[in-house]
């Protein structure tokens, strides 16, 4: 296992050197001979910036992935309401005017591991807020719970939805229902790995147009030893 680790972090190592060189040299070109450059040709070095940003961005994620299939998660009791509370003021796009998240002050207490936990939470809110109609302010709500023996945490949002037919997809690596916008498909591939490393899982419900209403299943904490 440890070969194999050392094995994967070398990959994604050696293949973002190379990368980066692209990144870097085709931006000091463009800002340097761009002015030499017509129009069709700028958009040609454009276009090679922006695919060597998508590779980056999909070895990082690709990483990511294999690290949760690879390393053992420790799981402790955790407060979701506060973990989630952090995450929305860390990032500047999940606060008014751009978007309105709204959380749940008191979700009860799960079993879970905290780093993969804000990977789930920030992935699921991240789309909440990315997949809406032009000119529409995103609504998030994150609630909760208790089900089956499960904590289940919803994240709700006023989205384009997710037609019917495709939703058994977009859990999987490098599924998009559509090639604009600027992700790589692996977000919700991690979302449920991590999920089922804590003991979990994960579903969703959403009519096209209406919405989407994504859940993870977590284990409750145990009640404190009094
Ligand atoms: P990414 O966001 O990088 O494209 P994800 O795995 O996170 O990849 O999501 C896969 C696809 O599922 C997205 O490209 C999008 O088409 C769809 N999707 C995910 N979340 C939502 C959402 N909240 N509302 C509508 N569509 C969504």
């Amino acid at each position: 296992v440890a070969e194999l680790e050392h094995l994967s972090y070398s990959i994604t190592h050696d293949m973002r050197a190379p990368l980066r060189a692209i990144q870097s040299f085709g931006g000091i070109l463009q800002e340097e001979a761009g002015h030499c450059l017509n129009e069709e040709t700028q958009g040609y070095l454009t276009r090679m910036r922006t695919a060597a940003n998508r590779m980056d961005a999909l070895i990082r994620d690709v990483f990511n992935y294999s690290k949760l299939v690879r390393e053992e998660l420790a799981l402790q009791p955790t407060d979701v309401s506060q973990l989630v509370r952090g995450i929305v003021e860390t990032y500047p796009m999940f606060h008014p005017p751009k978007a309105q998240v709204e959380v749940d002050p008191n979700l009860p207490l799960v079993l879970g591991n905290e780093a993969a936990l804000t990977q789930c939470f920030s992935n699921l809110i991240d789309n909440a807020v990315k997949f809406v109609k032009p000119g529409q302010t995103p609504k998030v709500r994150v609630s909760g719970e208790l089900k089956d023996g499960f904590v289940r945490i919803y994240v709700t949002d006023n989205g384009i939805g997710i037609p019917k037919d495709l939703q058994s997809k977009i859990f999987g690596m490098f599924q998009r229902l559509s090639s604009s916008t600027e992700g790589t498909g692996v977000g919700l591939a991690i979302v449920r790995k991590a999920t089922e490393r804590m003991g979990g899982r994960v579903g969703l419900e959403s009519e096209s147009g209406q919405g989407s209403r994504f859940w993870i299943d977590l284990k409750p904490a145990p009640p404190p030893a009094s």
